[in-house]
């Protein structure tokens, strides 16, 4: 059976849809690429992008514009929920030769993406009314009632994704026990510029990602049950009561925070699937794998799924024994990225007293490079 023409489309414009666009529009397969939002914006929270990550942007020639706008984060600090420190690592240590941890805002890095493509390319506020999954090609009916044909769909629509909850096994989202704030804030005075921190209570971590123009990323997680929502008024007061007994420059950061529509909030959980393709449907970054942001990995896997499937895609005799290969292969390296970040997230969730006087204690007395040295075996060695 011939192969159908070679259109692909990407459902969601986000850190995988895009890169995946730009690979796919340099190595003339021709795509599509819809996103449910109107616009990248506004800014609402910082990202890392680890060593990995930019490796990746750069061997695909899309370093450039990113770092135009973002600031090297070298340094890994950890104190105590009042800013006593216990722990301060030298990131480039770990990092890959020539390759920075980047910090950058999430709008402001689709934005960078978008650069590469043109944001015409992107077809924004559409999504998907149906799908026929079907064994030569994919049918699709766009929210706008126009229609397409295509040899494969990619779901790369994040954590919520409308694409997996139509083809793929349901409850397949795994609460990790905590939740997450996140919103931007002016730098204050005492935050050193390439320096990322963690404040870790009882149950409750409060971090802050230094971004350009004095600009900070915040976000603080607590323990909790899945399913929370907070509206108006409540979502500003509940973030300032739920650190109100944080110390060091936590509460001066919390006194610039005033309107709820500045605040995100998140149930933070991962994603496991036996299979990320089903038929001419394929699934990639967190839709695939979402995980659990410990040590900043989701958005550098995102990327890296980008660039491997367009490998498989280019040198396979067939695009669905290319599909399965990439599944096969693939999987097992994410797994493992995944398994680390959550134990890491327990561990530094840790709520009883004695198990947080315990942890803190283990992460002042470990020398830095021991903690280094764990962190490249779980996050950077394949
Ligand atoms: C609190 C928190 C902090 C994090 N911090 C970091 C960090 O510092 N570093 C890091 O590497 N990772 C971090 N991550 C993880 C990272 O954000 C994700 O792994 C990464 O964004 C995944 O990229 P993606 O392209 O798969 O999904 P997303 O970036 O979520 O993109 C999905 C896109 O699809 C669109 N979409 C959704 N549904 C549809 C639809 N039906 N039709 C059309 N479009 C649709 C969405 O609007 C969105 O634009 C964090 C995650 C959380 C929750």
């Amino acid at each position: 059976m011939s192969e159908p023409k070679k259109k692909v489309l990407i459902v969601g414009a986000g850190i995988a849809g895009l890169t995946l666009a730009i690979i796919l529009k340099k190595t003339g397969i021709d795509c599509d690429i819809i996103e449910k939002k109107e616009t990248f914006g506004p800014n609402r929270s910082g990202i890392v992008l680890d060593s990995r990550a930019f490796k990746s942007l750069q061997a695909l020639s899309l370093s450039p514009e990113i770092q135009k706008h973002a600031s090297e984060i070298n340094f890994a600090c950890i104190s105590d929920h009042m800013g006593k420190t216990l722990a301060r690592c030298n990131l480039s240590r770990i990092s890959l030769k020539n390759c920075p941890n980047l910090s950058i805002p999430r709008g402001t890095l689709l934005k960078a993406l978008s650069h590469y493509l043109g944001e015409r390319e992107i077809w924004m506020n559409t999504t998907i009314q149906d799908i026929q999954n079907k064994d030569t090609d994919v049918e699709v009916t766009f929210s706008d009632g126009s229609q397409g044909n295509y040899v494969l769909v990619v779901g790369t629509d994040g954590i919520q994704s409308q694409i997996r909850s139509m083809f793929f096994s349901k409850n397949i989202r795994q609460y990790a026990g905590y939740s997450c704030w996140r919103f931007l804030a002016r730098q204050v005075e005492g935050i050193e510029p390439n320096s990322a921190f963690e404040l870790w209570g009882r149950g409750k971590r409060f971090g802050i990602v230094p971004l350009r123009h004095g600009t900070i990323g915040c976000y603080g997680t607590f323990n909790s049950q899945p399913g929370l929502n907070y509206d108006g008024q409540e979502k500003v007061e509940k973030l300032k009561s739920q650190f109100a007994d944080f110390g060091g420059i936590v509460p001066e950061i919390l006194e610039q925070i005033h309107h709820p529509n500045d605040i995100l909030f998140d149930d933070i959980q991962n994603v496991y699937l036996n299979s990320w393709i089903n038929g001419r449907i394929l699934l990639i970054g967190d839709a695939a794998h979402a995980l659990t942001p410990n040590f900043g990995q989701g958005a550098g896997l995102a990327i890296e799924d980008a660039a491997r499937i367009s490998q498989y895609l280019n040198f396979s005799s067939t695009l669905l024994s290319g599909l399965s290969k990439f599944d096969s292969r693939e999987k097992n390296r994410v797994r493992k990225i995944q398994y680390y970040a959550h134990q890491l997230g327990r561990f530094a969730q840790m709520s009883s007293w004695i198990g947080c006087a315990i942890r803190n204690l283990v992460i002042r007395i470990i020398p830095n490079y021991v903690l280094l040295k764990t962190a490249k075996r779980a996050f950077f060695k394949e």
